[in-house]
């Protein structure tokens, strides 16, 4: 298989369109759980969020590289996860051939610029999503969240109930 270049996925996932234009990351191969599915290293680093932006601290956003990552969208029943300490997109769960790649924003959004209306399908989805700021703790907990989100909540207090 040829060697992809900068601008597209990674191996692996690929990109669909939908009738309405908005596209979607995807498998194209089987990939287990914990598995590296690609290298986030050549993001580059900016002070302000903007739409496609992952947070890593209080003034630090990543535009991601490859650019195509953008293109996953949030899920409530997330089953993949930028890990921006490593600074690599890390596979939740196991993914079969087609399966959507979600993670969840408020793992590492604290605060969202543009909060909208969740439609993901998952059994518990959470409605509306507007960062972690705006969710309890209790609900946060469940979820893998960045170094900078699970700081902020313990700035916040809320955590005093984890025992
Ligand atoms: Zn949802």
């Amino acid at each position: 298989m040829a060697s992809s270049p900068q601008c597209a996925p990674p191996h692996g996932l690929v990109v669909r369109t939908a009738g309405n234009g908005s596209r979607s990351m995807h498998a194209n191969t089987a990939l287990a759980a914990g598995t590296v599915l690609a290298d986030i290293g050549a993001s580059r680093r900016q002070a302000e969020p903007s739409r496609y932006t992952i947070q890593r601290g209080q003034a630090d956003h990543l535009d991601l590289r490859p650019a195509d990552l953008r293109f996953i969208n949030h899920g409530c029943s997330p089953n993949v996860h930028f890990d921006v300490e490593r600074m690599v997109l890390v596979a939740l769960r196991d993914l079969d051939v087609g399966d959507e790649l979600r993670c969840f924003y408020p793992a590492t959004e604290w605060s969202m610029a543009e909060a909208f209306d969740c439609a993901c399908g998952a059994p518990d989805c959470l409605g509306r999503i507007g960062g972690a700021v705006a969710m309890p703790a209790a609900q946060l907990r469940r979820y893998c969240l960045s170094p900078f989100v699970a700081a902020q909540l313990q700035a916040r207090g809320t955590l005093e109930s984890a025992g």
